[in-house]
């Protein structure tokens, strides 16, 4: 297996994080040493992301940034660090034939999952953005919309999630499909509720008219 392959698998940006001297909260959070953080702005897990500064990528792209070295060095020393072997990947079993079917029939419907998490997290995404503009308070002493603050605490944390999602690097897309799939599904019932209550439901009413009077 190569180095970079070797490497990512093996260790998470939070564990090397914690590792080089960051601090990180119970949500995963910590100052980012990218930008003049004064709170935890960044999300380091099996990726990281600064919603300061927008800074973002793997493990190795941190550790890389961090200390200012290449990206090769910066691997070599997760690997020395974190204990990792690399062989070279001749050692590998040849895969039978039966074995590479059933890879093939998984690999697919992982591909429909990761299209379908994708497809809900999308679509939130563009619901949250016309919530920040259509109920965005019109006056300063108004008190805010529901949505509009939803808008507000959500729209990074999922542009988050859908970036990673379009990374090239299955393993990155992989954890997340695993380790978000039950949050999509509650986004995917918080949807389909709204959907059932109709687009003059009774929360998007309310915002409405308070929005139609004021313009
Ligand atoms: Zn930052």
């Amino acid at each position: 297996m190569h180095l970079f392959e070797a490497v990512k698998q093996s260790v998470t940006t939070r564990q090397a994080a914690e590792r080089y001297g960051l601090n990180v909260n119970r949500n995963g959070m910590a100052v980012c040493p990218f930008h003049r953080d004064r709170h935890p702005s960044m999300k380091v897990d099996c990726r990281y992301y600064c919603f300061g500064c927008g800074a973002t990528g793997d493990v190795i792209d941190f550790v890389s940034l961090l200390h200012g070295i290449s990206a090769k060095e910066a691997a070599l020393m997760l690997a020395r660090d974190f204990s990792i072997l690399c062989g070279d990947g001749t050692d590998a079993p040849r895969q039978s034939a039966v074995k590479k079917l059933r890879l093939e029939a998984e690999e697919q419907k992982y591909r429909r999952m990761e299209q379908h998490c994708f497809q809900v997290l999308a679509d939130y995404y563009h619901l949250l953005r016309r919530w920040r503009e259509e109920h965005a308070p019109c006056q300063p002493d108004e008190a805010w919309h529901p949505l509009f603050v939803e808008a507000l605490q959500r729209l990074n944390y999922i542009e988050y999630l859908l970036d990673g999602l379009l990374s090239d690097d299955l393993r990155e897309r992989a954890a997340i499909v695993t380790e978000y799939g039950k949050e999509v599904r509650a986004i995917e019932q918080r949807i389909s509720g709204l959907a059932a209550a109709g687009p003059g439901g009774r929360e998007e009413r309310a915002g409405q008219r308070r929005a139609d009077a004021e313009r």
